[in-house]
């Protein structure tokens, strides 16, 4: 049986996390492969379910580490946290895969076999072990991700799509980009022709012989056929706003980091969560509680019910004269708003960290990677104190 480890939905959380990770921060390249089991991820750093809500940010965990240790010691911890921004800048420029994916869910028949897999009974032990851990803490190993997903495909035959929906609704930190994206890297989408292919000796090597799937796995499969070229579209971004009058600052799940200073004054603050994000109670529960700790913090107000009606009596209630919100990444939420008509006195922002890096997501990792020491350069590092005031 599993013990649920509990990620704790607030920044003072995320914060601590971080604070006990950087002491393994140099250690991570070595160590980062290992998945010793549920309560033993010592290797990681655990901070995607925050990250992925920006109850702390990207450019607040690199300036965190670059306080502590030199950009080549900690290299590829570095490298891994703008992952993430390289796959959501990737997608933003190919919208289409996410409404295709998306479409797609449609059209899949949910077989005995997709129903024994989600209920971890393929008689796989490290499969069925791995579906238990995902349900019952909304977390997986990043090599665990990989292995999973490479076996639904590979062995058991099943749609990535199903694959990565499951993973969309019981992960905490289920981020459509980076979700869709990496399950499309293990089909052999993402560069096509090259898949990822779980090998029973890597699985034993890295969960140090907890699990041997010896003989169960097939090894030898093809990639899967690249489904359609998706031309790349250009990125539009919109100019950061200096909004005049009382502004409010409107959140929804996908960042709940303070506005960047440059917006000015904040006169109220708010949140809107989705009511149909498909995510298990977990995961509901999570982003509630999120959202209702930051608004605690912020004295700020939870919109509820129907959106426009609720962010129009929001604006008049607090005499706002416009509001901000963060730029809205490809995924549910977008997929939600997209809906309504906004008024025109709501202004979108975007986050330095997002505007430097997303133009160069243009092709693979690589370009990204390759500017990167240079987007270090160009930040501060913090003080300690600056960022752990009250942990
Ligand atoms: C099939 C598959 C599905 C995935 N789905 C998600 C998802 O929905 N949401 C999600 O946040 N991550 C996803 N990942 C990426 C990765 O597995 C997680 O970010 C990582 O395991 C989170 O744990 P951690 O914070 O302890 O990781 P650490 O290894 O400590 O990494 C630190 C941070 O770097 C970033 N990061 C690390 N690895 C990756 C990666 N491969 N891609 C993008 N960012 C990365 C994350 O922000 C993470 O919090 C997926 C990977 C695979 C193979």
């Amino acid at each position: 049986m599993i013990v649920h480890m509990d990620f704790i939905p607030t920044r003072a959380a995320a914060l601590a996390q971080l604070e006990r990770f950087l002491p393994h921060a140099a250690r991570y390249a070595g160590q980062r492969n290992f998945d010793l089991g549920h309560g033993n991820h010592h290797g990681v750093s655990w901070l995607s379910p925050y990250i992925r809500m920006r109850l702390i940010t990207e450019e607040e965990v690199t300036r965190a580490v670059l306080a502590k240790y030199s950009a080549r010691s900690a290299e590829k911890f570095l490298q891994e946290i703008a992952w993430r921004t390289y796959w959501k800048g990737w997608l933003e420029m190919r919208p289409e895969v996410w409404t295709d994916y998306r479409l797609s869910l449609e059209t899949f028949h949910r077989s005995d076999e997709y129903q024994q897999a989600i209920h971890g009974k393929t008689g796989i032990a490290c499969m069925d072990h791995w579906v238990n851990e995902l349900s019952q803490t909304g977390y997986l190993h990043n090599h665990a991700r990989m292995w999973f997903a490479s076996i639904w495909i590979f062995t058991l035959k099943l749609p990535w799509q199903l694959g990565a929906d499951f993973f969309l609704t019981h992960l905490l930190d289920a981020d459509p980009a980076v979700n869709t994206l990496s399950w499309r890297w293990v089909a052999g989408l993402h560069t096509p022709g090259k898949h990822y292919i779980a090998r029973a000796s890597n699985i034993e090597k890295y969960t140090n012989g907890r699990f041997n799937p010896a003989g169960q796995l097939d090894e030898q499969a093809k990639p899967i056929l690249l489904d359609r070229n998706y031309e790349r579209r250009p990125l539009v971004l919109p100019n950061t706003p200096k909004p005049q009058g009382r502004v409010g600052h409107l959140m929804f799940p996908e960042d709940l980091a303070v506005p960047p200073s440059e917006i000015g004054e904040i006169h109220a603050s708010a949140a809107y969560l989705p009511p149909d994000l498909e995510t298990s109670p977990r995961v509901a529960g999570f982003l509630n509680q999120a959202i209702y700790h930051t608004l605690s913090e912020r004295q700020g107000s939870q919109l509820e019910g129907d959106f426009t009606t609720a962010l129009e009596d929001w604006i008049a209630e607090e005499k706002l004269d416009s509001v901000v919100i963060s730029y809205l990444t490809i995924g549910t939420t977008k997929d939600f708003i997209s809906k309504y008509a906004l008024p025109p006195n709501i202004h979108t922002f975007v986050r330095t960290w997002d505007r430097l890096l997303w133009p160069h997501a243009t092709a693979g990792f690589f370009k990204l990677k390759t500017i990167l020491p240079k987007i270090h350069t160009s930040l501060a590092p913090v003080r300690k104190d600056d960022l752990f005031p009250d942990v």
